[in-house]
């Protein structure tokens, strides 16, 4: 059996740095558990202009499409403002998600207990929380059609058209259910079914698909205003929500930001099962390329480590190596290790991306 196939994307900015600490994580597991991965290395984003004068050559989205997994580390910077919408370094990564028809978006919001006072709700509500949001990634509105801006008699209409197939409900719902199987058991569906058809649709669509293949699995149907209430209120009554892509985008930032730093936050985007039963799949932390500190040793990369984590999950079926990893990132934190952006009024110094690396593998090496 040859070995599971990874691209490693860095990108731009802090992407090059968190990338390294991932190596080393990487690195870990092949020497002590045996799990080697076929790793390929190419260039995205500014990086990819730089090199090639594109943000994502043909050669590196074939690799792309021939990979297990990619595992993306960030792109964009101040230096690429000024080119051309088509260069800009954010095409490389929509055209990734666009031709591997990425259509489901997978945003854990899970709070650390070490981090729990950095959430901006009160700690019983956040501590302990592990929910996972669903987005449905390449249809609705930022994609259909009419849409523009045109003249109406005196004035302009600005236009965007909700549209959504069956077929694009079922397949982000049965992700979500797959989900939920994994993990508590619990789904519920969020839209707009009171002034939406496309909402109307969209709980038809999510309840046949259950009643038809999941009804081991609870669901339950909400109306998103309702959802972006309780997600600030109870948000540990959800286990997987699953939504359309404009209400996702909203509700996994809401629920991001239970969680505290933006470097803490991990996201997987899947598509379709290839031919080896593994579906499609993007890595990458929610963050960007964090121009204001890159090149300084400052940012923490445990949002691209959590990434790999679940790459670990959802592509190579290595949950319980999972685990093994977000709890060597919880020992971590526990014991008081924290890269500036985690840093409070009376914690101690900040240690370094590096030094952040070196100790999730000091602690993956206890763990043993
Ligand atoms: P950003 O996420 O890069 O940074 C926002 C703030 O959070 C900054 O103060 C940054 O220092 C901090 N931050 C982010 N990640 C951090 C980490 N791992 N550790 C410590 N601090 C961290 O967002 P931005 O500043 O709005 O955008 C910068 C560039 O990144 C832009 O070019 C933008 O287009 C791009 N971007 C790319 C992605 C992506 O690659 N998926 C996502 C968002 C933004």
């Amino acid at each position: 059996m040859s070995n599971p196939s990874l691209l490693i994307l860095p990108g731009d900015g802090i992407g090059a740095e968190v990338m390294a600490e991932v190596r080393k994580v990487i690195a870990w597991f092949g020497e002590n558990q045996g799990l080697n991965f076929d790793i390929d290395e190419d260039l995205v984003g500014g990086a990819s202009y730089d090199a090639h004068g594109t943000p994502l050559t043909d050669a590196a989205m074939e690799k792309a499409q021939g990979v297990d997994a990619v595992l993306l580390g960030a792109v964009g910077g101040p230096k690429y403002d000024d080119l051309d919408f088509s260069l800009k370094p954010e095409r490389g990564l929509l055209r990734l998600r666009k031709e591997m028809d990425l259509f489901a978006n997978l945003r854990p919001a899970q709070c650390f207990d070490a981090l729990a006072d950095f959430s901006s709700l009160k700690k019983d509500v956040v501590a302990g929380l592990d929910i996972m949001i669903v987005r449905e990634l390449t249809s609705g509105v930022y994609f259909g059609e009419p849409r523009g801006i045109h003249k109406e008699g005196n004035e302009r209409v600005g236009v965007n058209t909700q549209r959504y197939t069956e077929s694009e409900i079922a397949r982000v719902a049965r992700s979500a259910f797959e989900l939920a199987r994994r993990r508590n058991n619990k789904v519920c569906s969020m839209e707009k079914a009171n002034v939406m058809e496309s909402g109307i649709l969209w709980r038809d669509v999510v309840t046949e698909v259950h009643a038809a293949e999941y009804s081991d699995v609870e669901l339950s149907h909400m109306y998103a205003d309702n959802g972006a209430m309780q997600l600030v209120r109870a948000p540990k009554q959800f286990d997987v929500i699953v939504t359309d892509n404009l209400f996702g985008d909203i509700l996994s930032d809401a629920a991001a930001m239970l969680t505290g730093s933006l470097g803490m936050l991990p996201s997987a985007s899947l598509g379709s099962q290839m031919a080896n039963g593994r579906p499609k799949a993007l890595y990458e932390p929610v963050h960007g390329s964090a121009p204001d500190i890159a090149g300084q040793g400052k940012a923490n990369p445990i949002a691209c480590v959590l990434s790999f984590a679940m790459a670990l999950r959802y592509s190579f079926d290595k949950g319980d190596e999972a685990t093994r990893l977000e709890q060597a990132v919880e020992k971590v934190l526990a014991d008081g290790v924290k890269t500036g952006d985690l840093m409070q009024d009376d914690d101690a110094q900040p240690v370094s991306t590096s030094q952040m690396g070196d100790a999730i593998v000091e602690a993956l090496t206890a763990s043993l």
